[in-house]
């Protein structure tokens, strides 16, 4: 029978690739690829959904496939997670860093990786799903500006009815630029990327939204949740992209941090959201001017 989603299993030992196949197979096509050479001409190729990568290959360390992957605008979106024997912090961080959606270490166990490639798979789905309603942002797979205009407003007069806090918090990464000068666009993308992660995860709640407003500020809007609590959420945020330390390929690490403004209200029958959205905005660029890498709430 013909599977819905395919896997690239990339690994230099037969046995491996054997073992990822008896997992696999039931549920997905498994290509599979013995050298990096092998696995970009594949993943150009044969297009497959999700990779499953070994670090030490024969020929192309899996460092580099996976920076060639996302280099080409055919294999950038294919979810790339490391499997290999590697353990060092330092590696699943350079792992992430390059791009990479999960790490699995050897020797592995067979239940999970199924239930990380099943993991990402669902994943996948869902952003297909979402794309075709062009409600995500294509390329940090969170929701875009034009779905958190229509949620505001539902669930602001939602809070209105319900007489219950709204709060939202706009954050914005602290001199992006530089970055992006630095360690060129690409990289900057990767940057975005494991922030939206951050703050698609900070979003627990099913009415919580996570959103690209633009460029390199976001929106997370907290419906039902009181002042301490969003301020608790805004704090762990920060703190959680200040602690990615993100290491570069010349093996030093650099800190990213967020500047973050935060409001709550109640809001009132028929109120408009122009004050609350300015005020939040307003909030924001105090965090920008009073030191960067904060929260101003009020
Ligand atoms: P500040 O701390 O004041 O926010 O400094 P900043 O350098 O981050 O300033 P600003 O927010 O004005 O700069 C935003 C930068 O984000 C400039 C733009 O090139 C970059 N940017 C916007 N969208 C993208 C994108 O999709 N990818 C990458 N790599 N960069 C982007
Ligand atoms: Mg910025």
């Amino acid at each position: 029978m013909e599977k819905e989603y395919s896997v690239l299993a990339v690994d230099d030992e037969t046995t491996n690739l054997i073992l990822l196949n008896v997992i696999l197979s039931p549920d997905y096509t498994v290509l599979t690829a013995k050298s990096g050479a092998e696995a970009l001409r594949r993943a150009e190729k044969d297009k497959p959904d999700l990779i499953l990568l070994d670090i030490i290959l024969p020929d192309i360390n899996g460092f580099e496939v996976l920076s060639r992957l996302k280099e080409s605008p055919e294999t950038r979106d294919i979810p790339v997670i490391i499997i290999t024997g590697l353990t060092e912090e330092n590696d699943e961080e350079r792992g992430f860093f390059l791009g990479a959606v999960d790490y699995i270490t050897k020797p592995f166990k067979n239940g999970i990786v199924r239930a990380r490639v099943n993991t990402h798979m669902q994943i996948l789905r869902y952003i297909r799903t979402i794309e075709r309603l062009g409600l995500v942002d294509p390329m940090l797979y969170i929701a875009n500006k034009r779905s958190f205009d229509v949620r505001f407003v539902q669930e602001w007069r939602k809070s209105g009815r319900e007489q219950a806090p709204i709060s939202f918090m706009m954050i914005d990464i602290d001199k992006f630029k530089s970055y992006n000068d630095t360690y060129g666009h690409p990289q900057g993308d990767i940057l975005l990327q494991n922030a939206a992660r951050v703050f698609r995860t900070a979003a627990k709640r099913p009415s919580d939204l996570a959103a690209r407003l633009g460029g390199d500020e976001f929106g997370v809007l907290l419906p039902n949740t009181s002042a301490e609590e969003a301020l608790a959420i805004a704090e762990s945020i920060r703190a959680e992209i200040d602690a990615l330390r993100i290491p570069t390929n010349n093996g030093t690490n650099t800190v990213t941090t967020v500047s973050i403004g935060l409001t709550t209200h109640i809001p009132k029958e028929d109120e408009d959201t122009k004050d609350f959205l300015s005020k939040t905005q307003k909030n924001l660029h105090l965090s920008k001017t009073t030191g960067r890498n904060k929260i101003t709430a009020n």
